[in-house]
């Protein structure tokens, strides 16, 4: 059993003040494999002082400076990345390519603000005046289960690069993940204070981060719910809020497209990360006459599907993190069907032979209309929804008409038509024909999917504040 006792305020480990225990349970078994203490209030208060403190020195050092220390991060990540990814597969069910993908994008993290740190023109002269831009900060970083080494490390490299000290709070779910990230942070050796980690829960520990009126900004991810409290309870301390929230992203596969390449490629992006990816594309739209054709290629394509333990080399598809959220997603299925849209392949239940833990048959729902729930609410699970359309008017409207706005995905060989359809997509990330994500690219939200943007300068860029300074000389 692994007990996480300990939360990291001013550069040490030390025992919470809280005293609550949650059991860290294993998705693929649902076996028990640890425990967690929880910080409460009054931890989260001593890690705002911690990061008050310590913001007065570092907010001064040198561009250098920092950017040494987020290349020993980086490093530090790198010299436990077989173990961090180990706990990733443990503690969330991420099959192994995933989880060592993460850990790479967590290093690679760090390094991107390195770039963007040594890039960035931190004085700029502007007709009579100068320019300058300043940490905003004490930052306080709110993150969810789904992707917490990458999340976590985006988050915390831009803060590092901007001059700003954090206090972080982990999801709960995510404490074995934490202990290692946070132990890499340590070995780092960034001056104490710098970099805080609590583990709690968000109504102690994250609420206590959105009201002190000692952080200047909270860096959010997660859902859309939670985000829209945070911006409530962030309003009367006036702080920035940087949100990335859910998502519903639509895949529009134009007529013209390959159809062998690109629906394959929707349904596997609709599993990415056992299908519990905010980016993930839920909502498939192509041309009513080719229906049947694509619902023989999804089905083909979830038959090659291995769905299987996470520790497998050929593992696509693991568990769902807790089995509340196996429950939602059942859910989902469940109302599916009751909504009257056609099942295609899975549906309820486990898959044979993974009785066990908290797997779900990988599944394709066709003719799904707008109104049906399935085709409006973020499942965070592996479920596509196939819908229809005429024109590519109504499949650009259909697309837009959901509250979400954070990822699209458009297949065509017209590529002159990719780039119009991409500008009339209301969303933050437009991947075209299967390209992937630029990491050193801006990351973020439409609508109700956030404010804000991550990664590269944009990420740096919203840990800073500007003052413009006339009559300097
Ligand atoms: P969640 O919103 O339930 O929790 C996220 C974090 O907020 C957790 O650490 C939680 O403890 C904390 N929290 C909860 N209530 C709080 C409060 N009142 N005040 C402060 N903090 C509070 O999300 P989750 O279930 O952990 O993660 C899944 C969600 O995250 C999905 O909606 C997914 O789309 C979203 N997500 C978004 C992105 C993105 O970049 N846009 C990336 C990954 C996940």
């Amino acid at each position: 059993m692994k007990t996480m006792e300990h939360i990291y305020i001013n550069g040490q480990f030390v025992k919470p003040h809280g005293t609550q225990i949650q059991p860290l349970v294993n998705p693929t078994t649902r076996e028990p494999f640890g425990s967690v203490l929880l910080g409460d209030e009054e931890d989260a208060k001593l890690a705002i002082q911690a990061a008050k403190a310590a913001l007065a020195s570092f907010s001064r050092t040198t561009v250098q400076e920092r950017a040494d220390m987020l290349q020993r991060l980086s490093d530090a990540i790198m010299e436990r990345m077989d173990e961090l990814a180990e706990a990733n597969i443990l503690e969330y069910g991420a099959p192994r390519m995933m989880a060592v993908g993460r850990v790479k994008l967590a290093a690679a993290n760090f390094i991107d603000s390195k770039e963007a740190l040594e890039q960035f023109e931190f004085v700029k002269y502007i007709g009579k005046a100068k320019v300058v831009s300043e940490p905003v900060g004490v930052i306080g970083i709110i993150t969810p289960w789904n992707a917490s080494y990458s999340q976590i490390t985006a988050k915390l490299g831009a803060a590092i690069a901007a001059g700003c000290t954090v206090v972080i709070k982990p999801s709960e779910l995510s404490a074995l993940q934490t202990q290692l990230l946070t132990e890499c942070f340590h070995a780092a050796g960034l001056p104490a204070g710098v970099i805080n980690v609590v583990n709690g829960l968000g109504t102690t520990v994250g609420a206590e981060f959105t009201r002190n009126p000692d952080i200047a900004m909270i860096n959010f991810t997660g859902s859309t719910r939670v985000g829209k409290e945070i911006r409530r309870a962030t309003v009367d301390t006036m702080k920035r809020v940087t949100l990335e929230l859910g998502g519903k992203s639509p895949n529009i596969v134009l007529d013209d497209a390959d159809f062998a390449k690109a629906i394959p490629a929707a349904v596997r992006s609709c599993y990415t990360n056992n299908g519990q990816a905010c980016v993930a594309g839920t909502r498939l739209f192509v041309p009513e006459h080719r229906l049947e054709e694509v619902k023989r290629l999804a089905r083909e394509t979830v038959e090659s599907i291995k769905v299987g333990l996470p520790s497998e080399a050929d593992t696509v598809l693991g568990p769902i993190v807790t089995e509340k959220q196996y429950l939602q997603v059942q859910h989902y299925i469940r109302k599916g069907i009751e909504e009257g849209a056609e099942l295609v392949i899975g549906g309820e239940g486990h898959p044979d032979g993974l009785e066990q833990g908290n797997f779900v048959k990988p599944t394709v729902f066709a003719n799904v209309t707008e109104v049906m729930t399935i085709a409006k609410e973020e499942i965070f699970g592996p479920v596509l929804s196939i819908l229809t359309y005429k024109t590519e008017e109504e499949a650009v409207a259909m697309a837009n008409n959901t509250d979400y706005g954070l990822g699209a995905y458009i297949s065509t060989a017209n590529l002159a038509k990719a780039n119009e359809l991409a500008s009339r997509i209301q969303a933050g990330v437009v991947l075209i024909n299967g390209a992937g994500f630029e990491m050193k690219a801006p990351f973020g939200g439409f609508k109700h999917s956030g404010i804000g943007r991550e990664y590269g300068v944009y990420g740096l860029e919203d840990c800073l504040e500007t003052k413009t300074i006339t009559g300097y000389d």
